[in-house]
């Protein structure tokens, strides 16, 4: 199995000792051609969203990654790269991979809570959850599962193959976050064998 992680801006380096941790192959994806290289699923990191589709944009990359995961390419977006999957963002007009039914609010949080560690539940393990002017996920469609939700916000969510988390599991120790997105990626492997 290998990751491709984008890392094109923002926080992709923990995302790779996260797997490195976890004895699992990644490769950084930084221009158009890295694209080409086999991938079993597609990490986008945190950051600053407007930055990574803007630059997503300039180096032609954002219709293909659209298209890998409108064919079922597994995607694990934390943070940024939640909002960066979003078919809509609070308040503007913009979007930028727009492949996940949510609706996303930025910074979410107000200023003074801009930063902060929170510990919830996880499909049934608590971890800790660091948010960093975090978004939160405002409403889901009919095909997203709510994974979790803090105070009646949500800040993890499934549609099929695609996982978005508001927080930035690969900041802590505990891997539970990066375990279920592998599993998801095993789940279509074994599909596809089958097949
Ligand atoms: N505030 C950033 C944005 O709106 C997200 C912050 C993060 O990824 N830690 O893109």
């Amino acid at each position: 199995m290998n990751i491709g992680v984008l890392a094109v801006q923002g926080a992709f380096a923990e995302h790779v000792s996260m797997l490195e941790k976890m004895n699992v192959a990644s490769f950084e994806i930084r221009k158009k051609s890295d694209l080409d290289k086999h991938f079993d699923g597609l990490i986008l990191p945190g950051g600053e969203s407007t930055v990574m589709g803007k630059l997503l944009i300039d180096l032609d990359m954002l219709s293909l990654i659209r298209d890998y995961i409108n064919n079922g390419m597994p995607v694990f977006g934390t943070c940024a790269g939640m909002i960066l999957l979003a078919k809509k963002i609070e308040d503007t007009k913009a979007s930028h991979i727009a492949t996940m039914d949510i609706t996303v609010m930025r910074n979410a949080y107000g200023r003074q809570l801009g930063s902060f560690n929170a510990v919830s539940e996880f499909l049934n393990e608590r971890i800790n959850m660091p948010f960093i002017r975090a978004p939160y996920i405002k409403t889901v469609g009919s095909e997203v599962k709510v994974l979790t939700a803090i105070d009646g916000k949500i800040v993890a969510a499934q549609q099929n193959n695609q996982l978005a988390v508001a927080f930035h599991p690969e900041l802590t120790e505990e891997t539970a976050v990066h375990e279920h997105f592998l599993n998801i990626i095993k789940k279509k492997i074994n599909l596809t064998n089958a097949n």
